[in-house]
């Protein structure tokens, strides 16, 4: 699969999943926008990529604000006059009983994964729909299928994910653009780290693979989804989660 003369843009890219999705995309061809809000984590992030001879450009942009959403995917589009495939990955978790749990947690999550997702398709899409052609691939989570106790802001975002990409799938099929979700377990990231060692030995028993997914497992994925290979699936919500959830 190659993506050579492909302009991607990543949302949350500077580390974790969005980096290795940036990495994998960059190895194949194309060249990378990424937007974060950690300047220090973007500029590292943007040195590892330009190893791979691909063009990089990077923004410190909040994807909860619209207008700065914007104003990035223009000047995605002034350098490389066009944006072939979008990445919705940025993602936080604010976790707490529902009893617990302040507005404020509830508002930070909602606002950044389901809020953010809608920023950045929605800035996208226009220059996608004069193109004829684009991907969106949006990282939800199992939790936005499941549910989960202690995450009832996180599992409602991504299910809130979910519903919208099916949704936008079937706004957007006639111009020839995809538009799927990738649903990741437990994948070996900053976000997880944070995690007790209780709680992941007990997480490690629901997966029937024996083992914790690599950030990779969900580039793999991400890369078939907005390759020629896979021009017929959309509105789709594919699993990587070593066979936790059936
Ligand atoms: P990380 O926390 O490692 O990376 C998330 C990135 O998003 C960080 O660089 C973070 O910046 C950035 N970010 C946070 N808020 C914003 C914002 N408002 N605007 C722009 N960027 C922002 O997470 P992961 O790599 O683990 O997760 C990536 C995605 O995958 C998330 O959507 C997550 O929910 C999802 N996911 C992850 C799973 C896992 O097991 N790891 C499982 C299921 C889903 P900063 O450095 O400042 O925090």
């Amino acid at each position: 699969m190659e993506l050579k003369g492909k302009v991607t843009f990543i949302t949350g890219g500077a580390r974790g999943i969005g980096l290795s999705i940036a990495r994998k995309f960059a190895e194949v061809g194309s060249d990378i926008a990424i937007c974060d809000v950690n300047e220090k984590s973007l500029d590292e992030a943007a040195s590892a990529l330009k190893a791979s001879g691909r063009q990089v450009m990077t923004g410190k942009i909040d994807v909860t604000k619209f207008e700065e959403v914007q104003s990035f995917i223009q000047k995605i589009l002034d350098k490389f006059e066009r944006i072939d495939i979008l990445i919705n990955n940025a993602g936080i978790t604010r976790d707490g009983l529902l009893v617990r749990m302040s507005e404020s947690d509830w508002d930070a999550v909602l606002d950044v994964n389901l809020k953010g997702t809608f920023n950045c398709t929605k800035a996208v899409s226009k220059p996608m729909m004069k193109q004829r052609g684009g991907k969106i691939v949006s990282i939800a989570s199992i939790i936005g299928i499941t549910g989960n106790p202690g995450q009832a802001n996180y599992a409602a975002s991504k299910g809130g994910i979910i519903a919208f990409t099916k949704s936008i799938a079937k706004e957007l099929a006639s111009r020839n653009i995809n538009v799927n979700a990738i649903a990741p377990g437990f994948i070996e990231t900053d976000m997880t780290l944070k995690l007790s060692e209780d709680l992941k030995n007990s997480m490690l028993k629901m997966i029937p693979l024996g083992k914790f997914g690599k950030t990779e497992d969900v580039a793999n994925l991400a890369l078939f989804l907005v390759s020629n290979d896979s021009a017929y699936i959309t509105g789709q919500v594919i699993q990587v989660d070593g066979g936790m959830v059936t």
